[in-house]
């Protein structure tokens, strides 16, 4: 079968790799009817993150299930699954508390990208679908394996609820869901800061109800000016880096709180939390204990996440997926493996 390799900086390519068996009682072996690049594969993409050695990427599919192991109980063969990037048990303590994402027996895909791929803890990870679902949601069930879940966990860090007002930080995929997920848990005023057209047109979309496209003193100054001249209550970080935090604690009122979902690089202004009494949460997204909710949100079309994609491509053209997003030509790019 053929799959993404990563085997340098700017260098992913479309090659035979091993097909994938079951070598667990606990796996399943799904055939990938879509995956795509995320905004975390691009660290590696663009040098930020090392790359020792050629490796399989990609952490985010949906697809059909092929064959499962013995112990596997919750899907069969023909299903249309989806999971999320952290394979989890589901049963743990940890899991049961719902922090899936810090499951005590996590595991780890070998490239998602891909034509099939080995899905360890089939049972904790894999949720299916009542049906095959139709060939328009696609994309949206896609989003559930990473993006919308780590939106929706920005905003669940960030306490936002009814009558909340919020800033997202980043116009990201992950930053696009998460005003989807602030709208859908009710938040009264949803900020979102964007210089782009393309995306502040889905932000839009997605219920924001304010644009913000200054950043810096001047972003900072616009957001207060929306929320009674002290900040948001509660600012989704949706891209990791040192100038991003900074935008986010300039953004948050004093005593509110920030959702942390970027892959942190650079430090922590903590002396700024600490003196406006911020508070600041997040971390990987607990996928598994959000999928359930959120593709019974998209089955019955509630919610689109899908539309953060504006390129798809067929799988064999991975290089030029990941370009387009690295160049910023891309919100996010589907590859579809030929069928
Ligand atoms: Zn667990």
């Amino acid at each position: 079968m053929y799959g993404a390799v990563i085997h340098a900086p700017g260098d992913v390519r479309y090659e035979e790799r091993p097909e994938p068996t079951i070598m667990k009682p606990t796996d399943a072996v799904i055939r990938v009817v879509a995956a795509c690049v995320c905004g975390s594969d691009l660290w590696r993409y663009r040098g930020i993150s090392p790359v020792p050695k050629p490796t399989p990427i990609g952490h985010e599919y949906c697809g059909v299930v092929e064959a499962v192991g013995d112990a596997v109980t919750t899907v069969k063969p023909g299903d249309f699954v989806v999971g999320g990037f952290n394979p989890c048990d589901n049963t743990c303590a940890a899991c049961r508390k719902g922090a899936t994402a810090n499951c005590l027996n996590a595991a780890q895909y070998e490239g998602c990208q891909a034509e099939k791929l080995r899905v360890p803890l089939a049972d904790g990870t894999l949720v299916a679908t009542p049906e095959m679902p139709a060939d328009d949601l696609i994309p949206s069930i896609l989003a559930l394996s990473d993006v919308m879940c780590t939106g929706w966990h920005a905003a669940v860090s960030a306490g936002v609820g009814p009558g909340k007002s919020v800033a997202v930080v980043g116009d990201g995929a992950v930053g696009l869901c998460a005003v989807l997920a602030a709208v859908q848990l009710g938040a009264q005023k949803v900020i979102a800061m964007s210089r782009h057209e393309a995306r502040q047109k889905v932000a839009t979309a997605f219920g924001a109800k304010h644009i913000v496209a200054e950043r810096g003193d001047e972003g900072i100054a616009a957001i207060q000016a929306l929320t009674d001249g002290i900040g948001a209550d509660c600012v989704l970080e949706c891209v990791g880096t040192e100038d991003a935090r900074l935008q986010a604690s300039g953004a948050v009122r004093v005593g509110g709180s920030i959702g942390l979902v970027g892959v942190p690089h650079g430090d922590l202004p903590v002396e700024q939390f600490f003196w406006k009494n911020i508070g600041i949460k997040g971390g990987p997204a607990n996928c598994r204990a959000y999928l359930p909710h959120l593709l019974e949100l998209v089955l019955s079309r509630t919610i689109n996440p899908g539309i953060v994609f504006d390129l798809e491509l067929p799988l064999s053209e991975i290089a030029e997926a990941y370009a387009a997003m690295d160049e910023r030509r891309a919100i996010k790019s589907l590859v579809r493996p030929s069928a």
